[in-house]
């Protein structure tokens, strides 16, 4: 098997290497379970997006850069190894964006891939709840539709970052008479809507 890299990678990889060498913020962000540490990883991921490196598997399409698996190693090894801050928007960049490019509509595409792909939005995943976790087809949260909007009622939980996001894509029960792995719709939700009350669990760190 040939490991070697292509004339194009090693350049990506040298890009990547001096943008991060001389980007990387000489001090650690502060803690992302704060609203001023949270504040400046966004800030950080929208310098990764002036640079272009916020979702290099994205469709240049879409923004991205087209990079095919070894690029995107590539990329996660060096910034691991420059230590670059911690990223805040992996449950946008890497499942609701993939999501929609690959079975949204186009008007969905336009709603919503340009603000995870600058990280103006940052999004969280409402997938478990206090009685859906291995078993998530047990989960209780439905969505009624009413006119242009739906009106969700249920709980969510172990929600990462979902004290500071502004979008969340839930899973909620639309259809009760379905059988449990069925009915399920994948709803992205404004955090920002009236009703919904955030509340963090504490750690002990
Ligand atoms: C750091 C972290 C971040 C997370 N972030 C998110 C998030 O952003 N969004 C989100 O939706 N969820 C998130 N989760 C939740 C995670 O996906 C759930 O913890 C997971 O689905 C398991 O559910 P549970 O904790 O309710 O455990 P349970 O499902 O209650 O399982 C408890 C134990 O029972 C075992 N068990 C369960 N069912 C069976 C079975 N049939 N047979 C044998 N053993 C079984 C499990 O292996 C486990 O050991 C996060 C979890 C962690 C730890």
């Amino acid at each position: 098997m040939d490991l070697s890299l292509t004339p194009e990678q090693e350049s990506f990889r040298d890009e990547v290497r001096s943008w991060l060498a001389a980007n990387v913020p000489a001090e650690p962000l502060g803690p992302t379970s704060t609203p001023e540490g949270f504040a400046a990883h966004r800030v950080w991921e929208q310098r990764l997006f002036e640079a272009g490196y916020s979702a290099i598997s994205w469709p240049e399409a879409y923004g991205g850069r087209d990079a095919d698996l070894l690029t995107q190693a590539l990329f996660a090894e060096e910034y691991a190894r420059a230590g670059a801050p911690e990223r805040i928007n992996t449950l946008g960049l890497g499942l609701a964006g993939p999501t929609l490019i690959a079975y949204g509509t186009d008007a969905q595409k336009e709603r919503w891939l340009p603000g995870i792909l600058s990280c103006d939005d940052i999004w969280s995943q409402g997938f478990s709840e206090p009685e859906a976790g291995s078993d998530l087809a047990a989960l209780r949260t439905t969505a009624v539709a009413a006119g242009d909007v739906y009106v969700v009622n249920g709980q969510k939980i172990w929600t990462s970052l979902g004290r500071f996001a502004d979008w969340i894509f839930a899973l909620v029960r639309t259809d009760r008479q379905a059988p449990k792995h069925k009915g399920i719709t994948f709803l992205m939700i404004d955090m920002r809507s009236p009703g919904i009350e955030v509340r963090p669990i504490t750690q002990i760190n």
